[in-house]
């Protein structure tokens, strides 16, 4: 609300009563205004009201945020259902779980399937056979192949860096191909070792750790990872002498079905208008993922439930992505089929429960979201670091041009692993992230109506 002229005008004939000269012309001029005023004074009273209103609501509002409900999400999801992978039986439970819980607050829920590249391994072991040595310990690579039931024995080629140049000569055809990490994509020394008639590839750390990593996508033959110490004891006996070992890999490896969940909550005043909370349901081989992400999961339910009967000027939408841990499979898919409807805005939530620093963050996309987020949260006094970080959803929203906040916490050494248990995730802090999503929803949403 200004002080325009309008309001100035009357609050002017107010203090000076029709008798005097300047009340004269006043109310000369103003029997004209006056209607025209009172027109605007009541438009702009209501509007008053409205927003007083929709000022005492959104603090009302905020005030309902409670991290010990949300903490009931986790505890269901995490403590009861445990790891929940895509693609997995227990990725549709937990699906049902979420769509139960908006199905009760109302909701419409729409469960959007598309398929993804399912990997897991069942199995694997990897040993010298050709005389005594001391154990390795091999990691698959996500997409690798299998080797027949049973494993394959063969002898090692110590292929340098696996560049192609490496495998001239033919002489690793029908060998395991043992290659130094670095300087190429894991999947790039892959298919030259396939392409050179390989029948595995052993990759070895450049650094003496062990290391996990990803092909992307699927290759012919199985490829696993060795700590660099391992790796180098290999390639000292290889010197010495003719090397044999048996690898075994057994790993699924198929295209398979998992799905986002939707609900939409339709705008009072711009329908095709849409904001969207979003947080990936999937968690990793053997994680529960109370932290990540069934903290971000559970804000992102606990705000649907807070916002079921409050209408809003725009569309909100709430997206429970699959397959995020796979390759942001989900938000591809949904950003790619969203359809007509503009996306205004597009907040992440990805592990909330663990730490006590808050990020808001965009990826290399415009930060006019984060700059909002950073505002509100100084206003509801919640220390917060403005930084740019990828890793999750809002990444494939901003490859569209949506501004995107990623609100998340950076500290936890244990996402990812079985030890993100419920036991470590602080309801307190789902509250202030909660409260900090809230904010930023009414701001782009609108105010309540
Ligand atoms: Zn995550």
């Amino acid at each position: 609300m200004t002080g325009s002229g309008a309001v100035g005008c009357e609050r002017r004939a107010r203090r000076d009563p029709v008798g005097g000269p300047r009340g004269r012309r006043c109310a000369a001029r103003n029997v004209v205004a006056v209607a025209a005023c009172a027109a605007v004074g009541l438009g702009a009273l209501v509007a008053l009201q409205r927003s007083d209103a929709g000022a005492a609501t959104r603090e009302a509002l905020l005030a309902r945020v409670s991290g010990q409900r949300a903490y009931q999400h986790v505890l269901a999801l995490a403590g009861k259902i445990g790891p929940h992978v895509a693609g997995t039986p227990e990725d549709r439970t937990s699906g049902q779980y979420i769509a139960a819980a908006l199905a009760r607050d109302g909701y419409a829920v729409e469960w959007q399937p598309f398929t993804f590249p399912y990997f897991a391994v069942r199995m694997v072991s990897l040993a010298v056979s050709s005389g005594p040595a001391p154990p390795l310990h091999p990691r698959v690579l996500q997409y690798s192949g299998a080797t027949p039931a049973g494993g394959v024995t063969a002898e090692i080629f110590v292929a340098g860096l696996g560049r192609p140049e490496d495998f001239a000569g033919g002489a690793a055809s029908g060998k395991v191909a043992v290659i130094e990490r670095g300087g190429a994509t894991f999947k790039a020394k892959a298919e030259a070792a396939a392409a050179a008639g390989a029948v595995a590839a052993v990759i070895y750390n450049a650094q003496p750790g062990e290391f996990s990593g990803t092909l992307g996508s699927a290759v012919r033959i199985p490829v696993v990872g060795l700590s660099g110490a391992e790796g180098q004891q290999l390639v000292a006996a290889a010197k010495a002498g003719r090397v044999a070992v048996h690898l075994n890999v057994q790993a699924a490896n198929e295209p398979r079905t998992t799905w986002n969940i939707i609900a939409t909550k339709p705008g009072a005043r711009e329908p095709h208008r849409i904001v969207i909370v979003g947080a990936h349901r999937d968690t990793v081989e053997g994680a529960p993922g109370a932290n990540d992400n069934t903290s971000g999961v559970a804000v992102a339910l606990d705000l649907a439930e807070i916002l079921k009967n409050v209408p809003l000027p725009s569309t909100v939408r709430f997206v429970f992505f699959g397959a995020e841990e796979e390759g942001l499979y989900g938000s591809a898919y949904y950003v790619d089929h969203h359809g007509p409807d503009p996306i205004a805005a597009y907040v992440n939530l990805d592990m909330e429960g663990v730490g006590r620093r808050l990020m808001i963050s965009t990826y290399r996309g415009s930060d006019s979201l984060v700059q909002t987020a950073a505002r509100l949260a100084s206003e509801l006094r919640i220390p917060a670091i403005v930084g740019r970080d990828g890793g999750s959803d809002h990444i494939n929203f901003e490859r569209i041009g949506v501004p995107v906040a990623f609100v998340f916490r950076p500290d936890d050494p244990y996402y990812d692993t079985p030890k993100d248990t419920v036991d470590r995730v602080d309801p307190s802090l789902l509250e202030v992230s909660e409260r900090l999503a809230l904010a930023i929803l009414l701001d782009t949403a609108g105010a309540p109506q």
